[in-house]
């Protein structure tokens, strides 16, 4: 089971979320069929989706982060609830690219730096908080990090790690590492987190060592007391539905919808984050019709 701890040090100058996120990657790789490179691209995404999800404190808000690089993966997107589950989809699954000189997957050629990092807090009331950035890199926690640095002004380490086997692409290891210097921080606690941060392996080495999140957390907290905030389980999960499909449907032209309903006689409609595929029928569509021609 996927779990995202929450910790803080206990003279309060620094907050560390820490996340295993390998169910939901490997769940994300098979309803999306995504290749080596892919995987390792939405599963960084949904990856640190989840875990600033599980920061929004509020029940029923969300965080959209979408990305678009101009590189051949097209965009991502992934959207998480402040329970930190999340969804995702990628534009295409199957791009493959030649591995990197260190023999890394070439997620930020496959992302390319060329355009925007969106940021969209929903707290289900009022106007959703939307922030972008330039990219930085298109590896994408470099790129969540400047967004904090450069949107919010909070200093933040961000890690994200998605090991994908080479012989077998469901072999998958994932996780992650947020930390953020809070208000009260001093100079000292500060050196200290760097020193750690600098020496500290990558988060997919630490995970394939054993190493629980609790015990990465302590490594990047070292030389501090620190104390577990809030522990979440989380995973993969749509919340799609008939009604959802009806309602994208009723904003098309009630010429549109009424010429599905009798040139085809039905209308199918595949959810882009979870691919479950909503039949509509005659009825349904005539229905629907009617809606959207009230709404003009
Ligand atoms: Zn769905």
């Amino acid at each position: 089971m996927d779990r995202i701890i929450r910790c803080i040090t206990s003279n309060g100058a620094i907050m560390a979320a820490g996340i295993d996120s390998t169910y939901l990657v490997a769940t994300a790789q098979q309803i999306h069929k995504t290749s080596a490179v892919a995987t390792a691209a939405l599963g960084r995404l949904l990856t640190g989706a989840s875990v600033m999800g599980s920061m929004l404190k509020k029940t029923n808000a969300t965080i959209t982060l979408k990305i678009n690089g101009g590189g051949p993966i097209g965009s991502l997107t992934a959207i998480a609830d402040s329970n930190g589950y999340c969804k995702g989809s990628v534009t295409n699954p199957g791009i493959e690219l030649p591995l990197k000189p260190n023999g890394k997957l070439d997620v930020g050629r496959a992302v390319g730096n060329n355009g925007l990092l969106g940021v969209i807090r929903d707290f289900g009331e009022g106007e959703p908080y939307i922030g972008k950035v330039e990219l930085v890199s298109g590896e994408i926690a470099e790129d969540i990090t400047n967004y904090y640095t450069r949107s919010e002004q909070i200093p933040t380490v961000c890690a994200l790690g998605v090991l994908v086997d080479k012989a077998d692409v469901r072999q998958i290891l994932a996780g992650g590492l947020l930390i953020q210097v809070l208000p009260g921080a001093e100079e000292a606690d500060i050196d200290l987190l760097e020193k750690n941060v600098n020496k500290m392996e990558p988060v997919t080495t630490m995970l394939a060592k054993g190493m629980s999140i609790e015990e990465i957390c302590q490594t990047a907290l070292e030389g501090f007391k620190m104390e577990i905030l809030d522990e979440y389980k989380i995973g993969y999960a749509c919340n799609c539905s008939k009604e959802r499909v009806e309602r994208a449907i009723a904003t098309l032209p009630e010429k549109e919808i009424l010429s599905l309903a009798d040139e085809e006689g039905f209308a199918e409609a595949k959810c882009q984050y979870c691919n479950k595929a909503y039949r509509l029928n005659k009825s349904d569509l005539k229905r629907i019709a009617e809606t959207a021609k009230i709404k003009k």
